[in-house]
């Protein structure tokens, strides 16, 4: 059977891949599956309650999902082109990861749509997949030759590392596979050694309930340890990213400010209407902006400036309740839980009243 150049068939048709486009084709059926993997991870709850490809491992894993496809083809989107962002940040202004400084997903999604309009001019049949639950964007990445799985978990290839997002296109058509490579990590460690929390401490698996990234995301009481160790993030962690090697090369930019730090102060007072406009990008729990007004109550909590006692003070009280809980660790980690008798004396939350009686003493 003649298999068809997808690079040719590109040409032919003026579609022009922008540079921070690569793609992959895997011949199907691939007899591939990570339902077992996925079904795993769940089961030793590494997972943390996440739902996404998690809801249901046994299509979201499967590999040969449609009779009728016969190539798969991967696209990968490289979203920092070797252009970091200073990690430094002033006093009261907290971090977003790299990954979702910006919906990068759009980019993606609009190169995939000129495929599907081509695709669908010539009549081929597909099924696109990008960011979605029902399947786990992984599966074809490595044996399309576009790299391998790190010990991070991240998709990693070289010259671009960890930094790219994924999306999957079945075809009817049988378009010309490429080549499978054999890239390891090696001896490397670096993202299990820079995990600030020991998320990554198994070879290959991440486990949910340390990272940082998991539980800015999360609905869940965040805990204390936890809180400590988000530092000033506001959303996402970039650590794993940062310290990946194949990630890094000797042309990278940082800038020397981060655009995308966040005036932690302004994101609590914020309403939430427009909270959930600015970041319409973001995952947020039932889309209740007060998850992100927690994150940014632990973030200046954590990296507070002269000014958030004060501020904590004003507005306590006119925050509703789950936010309050922790303004009074943010009193306690900036050590004046002991100077704020008069604001719980007008406080009528029993549990609210608990919280605070319970960090009192973790002072003495
Ligand atoms: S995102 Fe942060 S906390 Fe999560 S595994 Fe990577 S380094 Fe660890
Ligand atoms: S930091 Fe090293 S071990 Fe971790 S994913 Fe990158 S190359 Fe692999």
């Amino acid at each position: 059977m003649k298999h068809i150049n997808l690079n040719n068939l590109l040409t032919e048709n003026l579609l022009i891949l922008p540079k921070e486009v690569r793609l992959g084709v895997v011949s199907l059926p691939s007899g591939l599956s990570f339902s077992d993997k996925i079904e795993k991870i769940k089961k030793q709850n590494k997972h943390a309650n996440m739902k996404f490809t998690f809801s249901n491992p046994s299509y979201s894993g499967k590999a040969d999902k449609f009779e009728w496809a016969n190539s798969a083809i991967i696209f990968t989107y490289d979203y920092k082109q070797n252009k970091h962002n200073s990690n430094l940040s002033s006093n009261g202004f907290g971090k977003i990861a790299a990954f979702a400084e910006q919906d990068y997903y759009e980019p993606l999604k609009k190169i995939t749509s000129e495929f599907e309009n081509l695709f669908s001019r010539l009549n081929y049949k597909f099924h696109t997949f990008i960011d979605n639950p029902n399947h786990y964007d992984r599966t074809f990445f490595e044996i399309s030759g576009l790299g391998w799985q790190g010990k991070s978990t991240m998709m990693l290839s070289p010259g671009i590392g960890p930094w790219q997002l994924l999306g999957t296109m079945y075809s009817d058509q049988h378009f010309e596979p490429t080549e499978s490579k054999n890239y390891s990590c090696g001896e490397c460690n670096l993202c299990q050694i820079s995990c600030p929390t020991g998320a990554l401490d198994e070879d290959y698996i991440l486990d949910s309930n340390k990272c940082l990234s998991y539980w800015l995301q999360s609905p869940e009481t965040i805990p204390y340890d936890i809180r400590t160790a988000l530092g000033n993030r506001f959303y996402g962690c970039d650590e794993c990213l940062i310290s990946c090697p194949p990630g890094q090369n000797k042309n990278i930019t940082i800038s020397k400010i981060n655009s995308h730090d966040v005036d932690l102060e302004k994101i609590i007072i914020s309403t939430n209407e427009d909270l959930l406009e600015k970041y319409n990008w973001f995952y947020i729990p039932k889309r209740n902006a007060n998850y992100l007004k927690r994150n940014a109550i632990i973030a200046l909590s954590n990296n507070p400036n002269h000014k958030t006692y004060k501020f904590y003070l004003e507005i306590y009280k006119i925050l509703p309740d789950e936010l309050k809980n922790y303004i009074l660790w943010g009193f306690w980690k900036l050590g004046k839980i002991n100077e704020i008798n008069s604001l719980m004396d007008k406080e009528n939350s029993h549990d609210l009243k608990l919280e605070y009686e319970k960090l009192k003493s973790m002072t003495s």
